[in-house]
């Protein structure tokens, strides 16, 4: 029988990474330490993981990490991930970006540990060609209100290639795209919490421009099939690696389905634009493809409906 291997999850508490850390327990056999500072969740995310023995949660940030534990393998996901919570403090998000990558890379090599990177889709900014492949280097503001977030996990990929060329750790780095699903938190304030909840209170639909601006959303669980499977790929494959759905949607188009499924008397609010909005997105998965078989498998209607049930409970409505 192979030994328990020790995991370390950063951001772990989170939306994805409490996903993740559940998975995780209930797959394998492995010892979870979870680290996160609750900058962008709450504790809701994790009481259920706290039951169980195998579940550790040390409360850090993890630009002041010290651990003095060994690892076998890292999951790196700190960072928030909403637009309105990277942009409350730019400095922070660069900081935790930059500093908190570097810290857990150290660790890493320290440890002989395999690491994985959550970046993003925001690697490719604006992107002028679709769908996105992973060798398409992008159409990044540098100095715009995104530029925390998307420059700050441009460098965490160059500092992951950077470690793995200069000390041969062994890397893994997933490009996410717009996921969504059950327990994110009421105040994450990306689109789909954000409709859902507007149409279940039969509130305006706030839109940011025309609506006519694209995304392409994936299911959580199928999200995290994806991150752990690439993470068991041989050690040759380092990404990075596009995961999302491809399954492309404007926003206006979204904002109806919305309405349509909660049977909500929600009308259309169409607000300014914010800045530096990309205006399409969408994968290419073909590499996800070859190299783990992976396709995401939940629809966006289904996927929905699953998410308004979630808060239906958890607004009592
Ligand atoms: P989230 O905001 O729900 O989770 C992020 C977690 O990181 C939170 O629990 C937060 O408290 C924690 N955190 C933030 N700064 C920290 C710090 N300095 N020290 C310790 N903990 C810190 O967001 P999410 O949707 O779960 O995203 C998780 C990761 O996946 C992020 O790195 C994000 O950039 C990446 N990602 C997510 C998506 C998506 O659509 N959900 C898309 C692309 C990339
Ligand atoms: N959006 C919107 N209304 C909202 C929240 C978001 O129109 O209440 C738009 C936003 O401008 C963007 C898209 O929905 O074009 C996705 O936004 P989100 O914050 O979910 O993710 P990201 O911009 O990071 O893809």
């Amino acid at each position: 029988m192979s030994s328990k291997l020790n995991i370390l999850v950063t951001g772990g508490a989170g939306f994805l990474g409490s996903y993740l850390c559940q998975k995780l327990l209930d797959q394998r056999n492995n010892n979870i330490i979870c680290i996160d500072n609750f900058y962008s969740s709450d504790k809701d995310n994790i009481i259920p993981l706290m039951k169980n023995k195998n579940f550790t949660f040390i409360e850090q940030d993890v630009c002041n990490f010290k651990a003095d534990f060994s690892i076998d393998q890292i999951y790196n996901l700190a960072c928030p991930a909403s637009p309105i919570h990277y942009q409350y403090d730019p400095v922070k998000t660069v900081q935790t970006n930059v500093i908190g990558c570097l810290n857990m890379l150290e660790l890493a090599k320290k440890n002989n540990a395999k690491i994985f990177q959550a970046s993003t889709s925001e690697i490719y900014g604006d992107p002028k060609i679709t769908p996105q492949s992973e060798n398409y280097w992008g159409n990044v503001n540098p100095i715009g209100i995104r530029s925390c977030y998307d420059e700050g996990k441009r460098c965490a990929e160059t500092l992951f290639f950077d470690y793995h060329r200069q000390y041969d750790i062994n890397i893994k780095v997933c490009r996410i795209f717009n996921t969504y699903g059950p327990r994110m938190h009421q105040n994450d304030g990306r689109v789909i919490s954000n409709f859902i909840i507007q149409a279940l209170k039969n509130e305006p639909i706030t839109i940011y421009g025309q609506g006519l601006q694209t995304r392409s959303f994936c299911y959580v669980e199928d999200l995290i099939i994806g991150i752990i499977d690439f993470m068991n790929t041989e050690n040759s494959i380092t990404g990075p690696i596009n995961l999302g759905s491809d399954d492309e949607i404007s926003i206006k188009d979204l904002a109806i389905k919305i309405i349509q499924l909660t049977n909500s008397k929600s009308k259309l609010q169409f607000l300014d634009p914010v800045s530096d909005d990309p205006t399409q997105r969408k994968p290419n998965l073909t590499l996800a493809k070859k190299i783990i078989n992976w396709s995401f498998d939940v629809n966006l209607d289904n996927g929905i409906n699953a998410t308004i049930d979630f808060f239906k409970q958890k607004l009592n409505c």
